[in-house]
């Protein structure tokens, strides 16, 4: 035996090779068919270019972004005030190619086509996978859209460089750029979901526009270009336009105080920042800014529930990719029966959370042309908000057991994916907020109880356990005097109901047979991995599977 020999400790085997590059929307056969259900197969083509991009390099720089956090550069080398924040190259080219594909603007380029927001809904679905900080800026420039139009000069200015299918990260006036990116400030330090506490101050300037003195607590993606950010003004609380750099050329007095210590959407900053007079332009009447940037907002929450869809898909990803190399007591872990359980609870779950996601997207789509899609859009965002985003913490976890040890390490991807988990379900309103919304909808908006009947009556007569629930509802809703200490519950069960119902039309019976029987029917234990034995199982994890 040669000295070498002698010093070998042992041979590395039983690993699992890399997983390698895919087609997050090719490979994904549960997001095609919800693409296509809803109305949104004739984006096929871009779907599929973006799905290689999203699966591929963009999967790389999501880990390098992550690992190089941004950076607050307060000042440059002479003292002069930046304000500004460094990010990694990574994060740049994250962002140059999720709004080169369209990930912050596709819905409205393509709004004249039905279905425009599902196709969006399904590229940011992909790029929450890849990177879900850079998913910050895409979605709030998505979603400010509908806001700006309630300033016509604005949405004027504004909505090319919006909607450009670029990024610019220069930090210079919005005017010198083709491109720009937008963030939100609502959130004070002595209020977030109770936003009439602001304190900020709206002072009106005799050329129209305002001057903004207060501070946000919560200020995300402080490079953006602009902010909707919400004020009182003399009339109340009013919504603003505030750019990075004011009209003159110089810089807005938006002074960034610290990065927030997150913990996890590392890839992305947010700030807190104080406003010493800074400059901007009213959006909508005064004392309508909560009404006006709503409209952003519902937006927003119909990206945190297609966010963590998302998550949790690529969590399922590599838990299936894993137990399909991966072997323990002489079989593969997918041959395990109760590997296959987990696996297949996780696949069942992913296929309810893409369903509804792709469903409310549909509804938010055609709300402007039909108003029961409007009433539809107004309750689900509510529901699939809460419950999708209360589901990914727990999913994730499971997901990261699935690898063993291997799952607590960062090479693994899932704890990064693990500290995101919880994100869509504090931001944006957390989980009481989107109960407590559902049953203001119910109060304020019947129809919006109408267009929920309407919708899971749809598959009325399809499996008792629906029909048993959607009876139960009708009592329990007309139960006023406990709803609000109820809300978690009801609502917990109306998103299984729209799910269900979704699954159900949907025409994979096996697929909604394990779904009613569990979420429904009572055969489903507190935990992943509790389905009752059957043929779901291995159809489950079949559909599920990647394919390059
Ligand atoms: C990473 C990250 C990025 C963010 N980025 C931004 C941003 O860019 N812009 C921005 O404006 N904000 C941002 N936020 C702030 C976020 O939207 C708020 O934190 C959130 O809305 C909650 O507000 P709060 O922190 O003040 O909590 P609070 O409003 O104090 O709420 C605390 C808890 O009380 C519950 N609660 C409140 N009222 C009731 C009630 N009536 N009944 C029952 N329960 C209730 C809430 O559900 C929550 O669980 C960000 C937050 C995070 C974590």
């Amino acid at each position: 035996m040669s000295v070498a020999e002698r010093f070998i400790t042992h041979a590395v085997g039983n690993q699992v090779p890399p997983l390698g590059d895919t087609n997050l929307y090719q490979g994904d056969r549960v997001l095609r068919e919800a693409i296509d259900r809803e109305g949104a197969g004739w984006a096929d083509a871009a779907l599929a270019a973006f799905g290689a991009v999203a699966g591929g390099e963009m999967m790389a720089c999501g880990f390098a972004a992550n690992e190089n956090r941004p950076k607050l550069k307060l000042f440059d080398r002479s003292g002069h005030r930046l304000d500004a924040v460094e990010f990694h190259p990574a994060y740049h080219r994250l962002m140059q190619l999720g709004m080169q594909h369209g990930v912050h603007a596709y819905a409205w380029r393509h709004a004249d086509r039905a279905g425009a927001h599902v196709a969006r809904a399904a590229l940011f679905f992909m790029h929450y996978q890849a990177d879900s900080g850079t998913c910050c800026p895409l979605t709030m420039t998505h979603a400010v859209v509908p806001a700006l139009r309630h300033a016509p000069a604005l949405a004027a200015e504004w909505l090319p460089r919006v909607g450009a299918f670029d990024y610019d990260a220069r930090d210079l006036p919005a005017a010198g750029k083709g491109a720009c990116t937008i963030g939100m400030g609502m959130t004070e330090k002595q209020g977030g979901s109770d936003v009439r506490a602001n304190t900020t101050r709206a002072l009106p300037q005799a050329d129209g526009s305002y001057e903004l003195v207060g501070h946000k607590w919560f200020f995300s993606a402080p490079m953006s270009d602009a902010w909707l950010v919400l004020a009182y003004a003399e009339g109340g609380i009013t919504c603003f336009l505030m750019p990075r750099w004011r009209p003159d050329g110089s810089r807005n007095a938006i002074r960034l105080q610290r990065l927030k210590d997150k913990l996890g959407d590392w890839s992305n900053a947010s700030s807190e920042a104080e406003f010493e007079g800074a400059s901007c332009q009213r959006v909508g009447d005064e004392g309508r800014g909560v009404a006006t940037i709503l409209e952003m907002v519902s937006l927003t929450r119909l990206d945190c529930m297609t966010g963590s869809a998302g998550l949790m898909r690529q969590a399922l990803v590599q838990a299936l990719h894993h137990a399909r190399h991966r072997e323990a007591f002489g079989k593969r872990l997918v041959e395990q029966p109760l590997m296959a359980n987990v696996l297949a609870d996780l696949a069942l779950e992913v296929e309810a959370a893409t369903a509804l996601a792709m469903r409310v997207a549909r509804a938010v789509d055609a709300r402007a042309r039909d108003p029961a899609e409007a009433a539809l859009a107004r309750i689900a965002t509510a529901i699939g908000k809460y419950w999708i985003c209360k589901r990914a913490p727990a999913f994730v976890n499971e997901a990261q057991e699935c690898l063993g040890g291997a799952g607590y390490v960062e090479e693994s991807s899932l704890p990064r994916l693990y500290r995101q988990a919880p994100l869509n379900s504090i931001w944006e309103g957390c989980g009481n907020i989107q109960c407590l919304d559902v049953l203001r909808a119910l109060a304020k908006e019947p129809e919006t109880r109408a267009a929920f009947f309407a919708e899971v009556g749809a598959a009325r007569g399809a499996h008792r356990a629906l029909d048993a629930e959607v009876a139960w509802l009708a009592e329990a809703l007309d139960d006023r005097a406990t709803l609000e200490v109820r809300a978690r519950r009801v609502v917990e069960r109306m998103a299984l109901m729209l799910q269900a119902a979704l699954l159900l039309r949907a025409g994979n019976d096996t697929v909604a047979e394990a779904f009613c029987a569990s979420r429904l029917g009572g055969q489903h234990g507190a935990a992943f991995g509790t389905l009752a034995p059957g043929p779901a199982i291995d159809a489950l994890i079949e559909r599920a599977a990647p394919a390059p």
